[in-house]
């Protein structure tokens, strides 16, 4: 198990969180040959760093690219990888599966995140799953609401009051010495279980572009990594431009990339509609800059009204996703627009998660209030 510092270079020969300059850590480039099989995890049985424990898994993966009809009006061919089918309705759940079952194998009784989200729900089901406790932290302003969905799979809920920025390496190191293990936003292994969606999508087409949502930083470094692994592997020629889409009330990566730093700062005030990917000072964020910059690819930023009319788009077509979901459908517009992505050329939009998660601010359209003897009336 070789882990490398992507900013500094550094070695460690332990799966560490991060490394001892800060920045997030990743496993050595796996080059490979896939098998056939019948889950991602199986088929691509070599390229994982550790083992997947299958008897944990609760099917997550091998989510369906769905061709869309709207790229016809935008002239490009379109795809949705619809990760909304996930067991708990968001791609989170790859990443999950592939740190439980390392925290289960290393003998971890507990494990952790610090999350509000999709990541706490999924770390709360696998947790369930693999028989080990939860610890779940949360800020201060997390509604009641929101927590049903985590504490459902029984585990402790813990409302912190302070900096909820802090809150991520605190739990790192009480973590270490308490002997639970976080599997965080780019936590190493589950940044690894990510590659998956590229290694699907492979399968199927070879894009030109690909849209990713983007907040921590981690399904960004995944999904780059996938695809520099199967080029290394030799069994893609390309890699696709990947481009990073941030919402433009929290877009530290893309603020930091247009104005040529090394380094992100900061995003203060932070308001957008899209809450799964608001985070103001992304622990991956260095990282998804260097390799924006290294391969030439791109970031994109899209207003919370862009991103409410691709999601009523994207029901539109039958695939209802929450609001961070639908800012790669938001930013494609604008791209084709602009002629950075040409006409006839094959995107992949990647749907996160679930409008089902966020059904306060969605909104219903259509109802009508109808008597039972005129009936016949108001369905004509
Ligand atoms: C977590 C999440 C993202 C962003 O992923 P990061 O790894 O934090 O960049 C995007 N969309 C949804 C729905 C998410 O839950
Ligand atoms: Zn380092």
């Amino acid at each position: 198990m070789k882990l490398k510092c992507p900013i500094c270079g550094a070695e460690y020969d332990e799966p560490v969180q991060r490394c001892s300059c800060g920045e997030p850590v990743e496993f050595e480039i796996f080059k490979a040959e896939p098998y056939l099989g019948k889950t991602v995890w199986e088929r691509f049985w070599d390229f994982w760093p550790i083992e997947p424990a299958m008897e944990l898994s609760l099917g997550e993966g091998d989510t369906p690219l769905v061709k869309s009809r709207l790229g016809k009006e935008l002239g490009v061919k379109l795809y949705l990888k619809n990760e909304t089918v996930n067991p708990t309705w968001s791609f989170k759940d790859r990443g999950t599966f592939l740190a439980v079952s390392y925290a289960v194998k290393a003998g971890y009784k507990a494990i952790g995140t610090v999350s509000t989200g999709n990541m706490a729900a999924s770390v709360a089901a696998y947790a369930a799953r693999a028989g080990l406790e939860a610890k779940i932290l949360v800020s201060e302003s997390a509604s009641d609401e929101k927590l049903k969905a985590v504490s459902v799979y029984g585990a402790d809920v813990i409302r912190v009051k302070g900096d909820y920025g802090r809150l991520y390496f605190e739990s790192l190191k009480l973590g270490e010495k308490l002997g639970i293990y976080f599997i965080n936003s780019d936590n190493p292994f589950r940044v690894e279980g990510y590659k998956g969606i590229a290694f699907e999508i492979a399968e199927e087409l070879t894009p030109d572009y690909v849209l990713i949502p983007t907040s921590s930083g981690g399904l960004f470094r995944g999904i780059a990594k996938g695809f520099i692994e199967l080029k290394e592997s030799g069994l893609i020629e390309e890699l696709p431009t990947l481009i990073a889409v941030q919402a433009e009330g929290c877009s530290p990566i893309c603020r930091a990339f247009g104005e040529g730093k090394e380094k992100i700062e900061r995003f203060e005030n932070p308001k957008t509609i899209a809450k799964a990917i608001a985070n103001s000072y992304p622990p991956s964020g260095n990282a998804v800059l260097k390799l924006l910059r290294e391969f030439g690819w791109e970031c994109a930023t899209v207003s919370d009204g862009e991103i409410l009319e691709a999601q009523r788009e994207l029901a539109g077509e039958g695939i209802f996703v929450q609001p961070a979901s639908a800012t790669g459908i938001a930013a494609l517009k604008k791209l084709v627009e602009s002629g950075e992505i040409e006409e006839r050329t094959k995107v992949v939009s990647i749907l996160t998660g679930s409008g089902l998660k966020t059904l306060s601010h969605a909104k219903g359209r259509n109802v009508k209030e109808c008597q039972l003897e005129s009936l016949e009336d108001c369905l004509r």
